[in-house]
């Protein structure tokens, strides 16, 4: 998601400078469906199995070539055109996810901006974290329900051991032993297992770890609810600010997510600090003030 104000975003790649690890139900969903709208997709991942670097049974790694260490680098998040994720389609003209509709748990949940500033991001972080517990859960399920051969695990635990390589001929032959070329095959079967899971099934398979994260993703639910006001409030800890011809955008809890002030209400929002919520309110506007503590402009006190 990128608006007018994002002038840092790279317009064609946006917040794609990543490559996402695709679990093997999710790449399965696209040789189990004929849906012509799938047909991209599905020709990007054919070429990936073909490429078989970082294809196993669990999914779809990231091929070996890609800058991990560049994209890990916050400075080069949406802005590094050469980072552009495999995935988007480059004939596109509007550069388009080949993927969207099986797109990972980080794909999913990721945002540039959030309804509710950081109390916002945080559900979405949990909600994040909780989807990765359920795609790992669920794609070591479909290793065990489909059978799949200890020699088979061992070559797997020996590919997770040098992740980015392109497998050995030995390798790929045990990571696979008989559906090696039948790996399209494999992954719509896996599709086909977790669809015909019911939620609860699904959860349950999660066991403890699962469960931890369905807590947390709770908590961070009920931190949306409506609060009363803090008893006194300061400027935040991230607060600086960039001028925007007359007005000026204020810093807040993520650098893309700012918060755009004319001159009158930024020394209002200035004047608040130190002050109590009450008081705030009044300054500012009950509605304002606590659009401004969802983005951490300013804090509760203390
Ligand atoms: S999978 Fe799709 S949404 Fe995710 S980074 Fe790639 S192009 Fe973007």
């Amino acid at each position: 998601m990128v608006d007018a104000g994002d002038e840092s975003f790279h317009a064609e790649v946006r917040c794609c400078t990543f490559e996402p690890v695709l679990a093997n139900f999710e790449v399965g969903a696209f040789f189990r469906r004929a849906d012509p709208r799938l047909e991209r997709g599905r020709q990007r991942l054919a070429a990936r199995i073909r490429e078989r670097a970082g294809v196993t049974p669990l999914g779809i790694d990231r091929p070996p070539t890609y800058p991990l260490w560049r994209a890990a680098d916050e400075r080069n998040f949406g802005r590094d055109g050469s980072l552009a994720c495999g995935y988007l389609d480059a004939s596109d003209e509007h550069a388009r996810c080949t993927v969207h509709e099986a797109r990972n748990a980080v794909c999913a949940t990721w945002f540039c901006k959030h309804v509710r500033g950081a109390r916002g991001g945080r559900f979405w972080l949990a909600l994040r974290a909780f989807l990765r517990a359920m795609e790992d859960s669920l794609a070591h399920h479909c290793l065990h329900a489909l059978g799949v051969e200890d020699e088979a695990l061992l070559a797997l635990a020996l590919e997770k051991d040098r992740p980015y390589q392109q497998p050995t001929p030995a390798l790929h032959a045990a990571l696979w032993g008989e559906r090696r070329f039948r790996e399209q095959h494999f992954y719509a079967e896996c599709h086909e297992l977790v669809d015909g899971l019911d939620g609860a099934e699904a959860l349950a398979l999660g066991g403890a770890t699962v469960d931890r994260h369905r807590r947390a993703l709770l908590a961070a639910a009920r931190a949306l609810e409506p609060e009363p006001l803090p008893e006194a409030v300061v400027l935040g800890p991230r607060t600086a600010s960039e001028r925007r011809g007359d007005r000026v955008a204020l810093r807040t809890y993520r650098d893309s997510d700012p918060i755009v002030l004319g001159a009158g209400e930024l020394e209002a929002v200035a004047a608040c600090d130190g002050r109590s919520g009450a008081d705030a309110a009044d300054r500012l506007g009950e509605d304002r003030l606590r659009v401004l503590l969802d983005h951490e402009v300013l804090v509760p006190a203390g």
